[in-house]
């Protein structure tokens, strides 16, 4: 049964780890190293059963092969997944028990955080492995990914303004902008440098008066964020809010924000072509966070970040094309660029030559 499940969704690799000892009951899904390592974060979460966890780890661990694969990065997908509640389970031996068996995947797995997981975390498992990312500055990590994934979005939003409108002027437009928690304040900070009107909404009212009296933003509830007459609609909070409900009532005639799974189902993507909105696929604009930490495997350096962010201009230019040239919704094109490159790239590595395994900078271990 589970051979047959990953054998559909395509994984070379499901490891189920214990520790009763440190009370660990683990996943880790290797989905696909064509390109190199895989990489994914590490969610902690209170599962109902292995069931839902497993379907979770699959799901996640996909996901990241195509994310990885259209942000250009010589990295695989995958992911991890811990069955526990993390206001109650965490413990220096669970996560050091994880690093162990993320160290015997010898750099096939690279782990960082993801729900549930914070940089602390990170450190124990940083005892037992180098094969994470995401530990923290001191230690020669990337840190916060948050306002690198804000300006990777710019860039997305900037092909989007092009292939729609015919120019790049950001300051031009009006933005709706759902969500001014990390990436969405560094996004409205950005587009108000721009002269961009902006309207903003968030549940915590905090978030939403600095929006307003820092930045100059207008505030709005949280349901009026899609009647607002705005250009573009910038996801930044939760997925699945472009919906049957929610997209007759938007006036954008573009969707380009950080939120992950903003389409509901891939029937509002379709729907979306025939309105003649254009949707910047999330996983290609918001690919600025795993840009940043896969930095961290040959050597941190914050210029190359900034740099490595600007390609995903290129990269939402690049689907809009194959969109195109295909005559498909750019969420369909988003899966084709992926699988294309996997392919090619795929192609050029003969076996003999043998594959390049990550090869971490030293760095160092310990407070
Ligand atoms: P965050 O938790 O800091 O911010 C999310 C904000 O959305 C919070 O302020 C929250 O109050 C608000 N919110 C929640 N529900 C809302 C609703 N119904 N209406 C309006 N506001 C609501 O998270 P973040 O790190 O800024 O991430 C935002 C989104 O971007 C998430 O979907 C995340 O998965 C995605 N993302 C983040 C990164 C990153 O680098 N942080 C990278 C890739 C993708």
């Amino acid at each position: 049964m589970i051979f047959d499940t990953i054998a559909t969704s395509g994984h070379e690799q499901v490891v189920f780890c214990q520790s009763k000892d440190a009370g660990l009951k683990a996943i880790i899904a290797v989905h696909n190293t064509v390109l190199g390592p895989a990489l994914g974060g590490l969610r902690m979460w209170p599962y109902k059963n292995e069931q839902e966890a497993l379907n979770d780890v699959l799901r996640l661990s996909r996901g990241m092969t195509y994310k990885n694969a259209v942000a250009g990065l010589n990295i695989g997908g995958g992911k991890a997944v811990i069955i526990g509640d993390p206001a109650k389970d965490k413990s220096e031996a669970l996560f050091r028990a994880f690093g162990r068996f993320v160290n015997s995947l010898n750099g096939r797995y690279i782990t960082a955080e993801d729900v549930g997981i914070d940089v602390n975390d990170m450190e124990w498992v940083f005892r037992e492995t180098e094969f994470v990312t995401g530990v923290h500055q001191v230690h020669g990590g990337s840190g916060d990914p948050s306002p690198f994934t804000a300006y990777g979005t710019m860039q997305g939003l900037m092909a989007a303004l092009q292939a729609k409108f015919g120019d790049e002027d950001v300051g031009k437009r009006a933005y709706a902008v759902q969500g001014a928690g990390h990436v969405g304040m560094e996004f409205i900070k950005l587009l108000r440098e721009q002269g961009a009107r902006v309207f903003v909404t968030d549940i915590n009212p905090e978030l939403v008066k600095r929006a307003a009296d820092e930045f100059g933003c207008t505030a709005v509830g949280l349901d009026e964020i899609y009647d607002v007459d705005a250009d573009v609609y910038s996801p930044c909070a939760l997925g699945g809010t472009v919906n049957e409900k929610t997209l007759p009532r938007l006036k954008a005639k573009i969707i380009c924000g950080a939120a992950n799974n903003q389409l509901a189902n891939d029937a509002i993507g379709d729907e979306l072509e025939k309105r003649g909105i254009l949707y910047a696929p999330d996983y290609a604009v918001n690919a600025g966070g795993v840009m940043n930490v896969s930095l961290e495997i040959d050597g941190y350096n914050r210029e190359r970040a900034m740099r490595m962010m600007r390609t995903i201009y290129h990269n939402v230019g690049r689907i809009f094309q194959i969109a195109r040239r295909d005559g498909i919704p750019t969420y369909k094109a988003a899966d084709r660029m992926a699988e294309e490159r996997i392919a090619a790239i795929g192609k050029i590595k003969l076996p003999h030559m043998g594959n390049n395994g990550p090869r971490f900078r030293v760095r160092m271990r310990g407070h």
